[in-house]
């Protein structure tokens, strides 16, 4: 039997995961029951198609409050194009929003979360993906639920140098999930872990990476590859809670009264 896919409670007692999930399902519902109309996002170089309530999208993602009831025209549009975004990256966020289950919503890598250690190294860089688009969309819950997804995948797997590389060139410096990575090199090198998995990076794989990344290569000469800090690994019981974003959502009713009094 699988057990919870936060790897990080013992699936009886308090999760954070499961309690984030069933708070996320009492704010859809009170927000389907409150507003019903429908958008279409037109996604990416072939134009995928995502259909969502409109209500949704706005609550979760600043992002799209502001194009669905900000002042602009699209707030009336039935539909928005987005043609520089990954449809994939689209569909995770659009199958959160209705769900709340950061393991299951993305297309390619939710099927299988949760499952054997040879199918974690597919995903690779996903939830760090996930938590970049969660950044651009200005949906910091989103992006704290990728967190999780993140830390849950450390306490298994190893550091990837191309997951690496793409945090590296996708965030600013001083971000949570920068922060994160530097952290996991400095307390846990990618090359620290003794099992004899072979679904590990190999030296070479990082020296490729190393080779075009000059910000992570310098982390990594300051911290080392093979390094073992226990105490401060960012994804440890005492750490988690430093790689947070702050989730400014107010209550989701007080959030739909403002908006009526806006208009
Ligand atoms: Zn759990």
């Amino acid at each position: 039997m699988l057990g919870c896919p936060c790897h990080d409670c013992d699936g009886a007692t308090s999760c954070v995961f499961t309690t984030k999930v069933q708070k996320h399902s009492e704010q859809v519902t009170y927000l389907l029951s409150s507003a019903q109309d429908a958008v279409t996002l037109i996604v990416g170089q072939t134009k995928a198609r995502i259909v969502c309530h409109k209500i949704l999208l706005a609550y979760y993602s600043g992002y799209f409050n502001g194009l669905l009831y900000g002042s602009f025209a699209e707030s009336a549009q039935a539909e928005i194009t987005l043609l520089d975004d990954d449809k994939d990256d689209m569909r995770a966020f659009v199958n959160w929003v209705y769900t709340g289950n950061i393991f299951t919503c993305h297309p390619v890598s939710g099927q299988t979360y949760g499952a054997q250690t040879k199918d974690m190294v597919d995903f690779k860089r996903i939830p760090e993906r996930m938590w970049v688009f969660g950044d651009r969309l200005l949906a910091p819950s989103y992006s704290n639920d990728s967190m999780l997804a993140i830390m849950s995948k450390y306490r298994i797997m190893f550091l990837f140098p191309d997951a690496a590389a793409f945090v590296y060139e996708n965030t600013v410096s001083e971000s949570k999930l920068r922060s994160f990575i530097r952290v996991l090199i400095r307390s846990e090198g990618p090359l620290a872990r003794s099992d004899s998995s072979p679904f590990r990076p190999s030296v070479s794989d990082w020296q490729k990476i190393l080779s075009k990344n000059g910000e992570l290569l310098s982390d990594c000469i300051l911290y080392g590859l093979a390094n073992k800090d226990v105490d401060n690994i960012p994804y440890g019981a005492g750490n988690r809670h430093l790689y947070f974003e702050n989730d400014p959502s107010p209550p989701v009713a007080d959030w739909f009264e403002a908006k009526g009094t806006q208009k």
